[in-house]
């Protein structure tokens, strides 16, 4: 066995709140032991010196979209309603090869700014494929990254899922969505249980997930065939709940109660479930999912780029849900910085009142963004702590960087003070993914100009889309914010007036 031993770095516990000088010693790609410095080291060992170094557990990020990758920037005033319109414009005519480099892309960024894993909900079209997937599992293969891989499906088209959208649209509109709709829920039900039947990746590396994309774009049948089949394979189950205003309202039109309540009916909660955004989650919704062991992927900076609003990371806390942070993808975040999500899940939590002591802490945020979601993605105990039995995923920073000079608190700093620019070096599973700010597992000058290839391609093939998304932004952007001008009372935290 392998034998690798970190020397002289200064060992962060979160939990804690404390850092402790150490040295850590790896078996193949586990911590074995956490020692004083100078600790013994099986013969052969590997040194590797991480003096002047903090030592933090890897960021897991909870929720992203590798697929979305090339669109960083595409758009601005962008609604999710207006993302969703910009969906066929973004991701269509992908072959395997864009999905690889797309992933890829993505992978290179995250490694690079201290995230060793992450729960990716990647969209194919017109059906997810055992390609497509590979392709994409294949990408985080090929940067060393652990992911957790989940077809992002649907059995209704946008337009049919929101209330009165097609009757708004002009009949030519009408014809040119008509083309959009998904194939029918057994096709991609198949497709799903072919891709998970056949996976080929090693699970601890890289393993599938089912990904209903929103409640309402999905019949109940659909979801729960994508339910039955994240309980047949043992894999999770990710969704879009409670994201936009327009959702909540159209949950309770669809419905009749809320989208989670609706899902608790359906009997589909449960430990393997994870929220995407949940900021219109109501202290019921928060309490059927802290009871049924479910997670929330609470992503802050999507949040607020799609204008979908503030999420109380706290009331769910109380509420026992476990809460993991994540970006979101490129076309709506439109960075992959962990450390970001994490600051901003601190500031996110602390304008929603007055009352400091309903804040996160930063200690809470950076759990979030290790254990919380590395429980969401079904590595708890394996990932998010860097702890004799766990992963060696260990990511460490320059603590010559301005970023810890003058070195105050490592938690509050973690979160509040780091923003990527002090990773120095990135392991994952025992091996150096990042070495000297470094990617040293992927060609970055091939991937430059495979990229800008793909991107010269796409913005040609999609065209077309682009002129459509064009025609509806008026329709979509009047018609949506008009379902999202109902009164939806959840009782958010603070006293009102009204
Ligand atoms: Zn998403």
């Amino acid at each position: 066995m392998r034998h690798t031993i970190l020397r002289g770095g200064l060992v962060l516990d979160i939990a804690a709140g404390s850092t402790e000088p150490a040295d850590i010693l790896i078996e193949g790609d586990t911590i074995r032991e956490i020692g004083p410095p100078g600790s013994a080291a099986p013969d052969g060992a590997v040194e590797i010196s991480a003096a002047c170094r903090l030592l933090h557990p890897g960021l897991v990020n909870a929720h992203t979209h590798g697929h979305g990758n090339l669109a960083k920037g595409m758009g601005d005033r962008w609604t999710l309603e207006l993302l969703l319109t910009a969906g066929p414009w973004i991701v269509a005519n992908r072959t395997p090869e864009v999905e690889y480099l797309s992933t890829l892309l993505g992978a290179v960024e995250m490694v690079l700014k201290g995230c060793t894993a992450c729960y990716d909900l990647s969209f194919e079209w017109p059906l997810p494929t055992p390609e497509g997937l590979t392709q994409a599992a294949q990408a985080y293969g090929d940067v060393g990254m652990r992911a957790v891989v989940a077809p992002m499906v649907a059995d209704r088209s946008f337009y049919d899922a929101i209330p009165g959208l097609l009757e708004a649209l002009p009949s030519p509109l009408q014809k040119g969505v008509a083309q959009l709709r998904p194939p029918s829920a057994e096709a991609t039900i198949a497709a799903i249980r072919d891709a998970l039947r056949d996976w080929s990746f090693d699970r601890d590396r890289v393993r599938p997930a089912v990904a209903p994309t929103i409640p309402h774009h999905c019949s109940d049948a659909f979801i729960l065939g994508c339910a039955e089949l994240a309980r047949e394979f043992d894999v999770g189950l990710h969704s879009h709940v409670a994201e936009s205003k327009v959702q909540a309202v159209t949950g309770i039109r669809v419905y009749g109660h809320t989208q989670t309540a609706h899902l608790e009916t359906l009997g589909v909660l449960g430990s393997y479930f994870t929220v995407a955004h949940g900021v219109w989650l109501d202290p019921d919704d928060m309490k059927r999912l802290g009871d049924n062991g479910a997670s929330v992927a609470h992503n802050p900076g999507s949040n607020m780029r799609l204008g979908s609003g503030l999420a109380d990371a706290r009331a769910m806390l109380e509420q026992r849900v476990n809460l993991g942070i994540g970006t979101d993808g490129a076309s709506c975040a439109d960075n992959q910085n962990m450390y970001e999500a994490m600051r901003l899940a601190s500031f996110v939590s602390k304008v929603q009142g007055p009352d400091w002591r309903r804040w996160l802490t930063t200690r809470e945020a950076a759990l979030a963004a290790t254990e919380g979601s590395a429980r969401a993605l079904g590595f708890a105990g394996k990932i998010g702590r860097i702890a004799p039995g766990y992963k060696a995923d260990i990511v460490m920073l320059d603590l010559d960087h301005p970023n810890w000079l003058p070195f105050n608190d490592p938690v509050n700093q973690l979160v509040h003070v780091e923003d990527g620019t002090a990773v120095v070096s990135v392991m994952i599973g025992g091996r150096l993914v990042v070495d000297n700010r470094r990617v040293t597992t992927v060609d970055l000058d091939r991937l430059r100009t495979r990229v800008a290839a793909a991107r010269e391609r796409l913005a040609a093939a999609n065209a077309g889309y682009r002129r459509l998304y064009e025609a509806l932004e008026p329709v979509v952007g009047s018609h949506c914010p008009g379902l999202a001008r109902a009164p939806y009372h959840v009782h958010r935290y603070g006293a009102r007036l009204d």
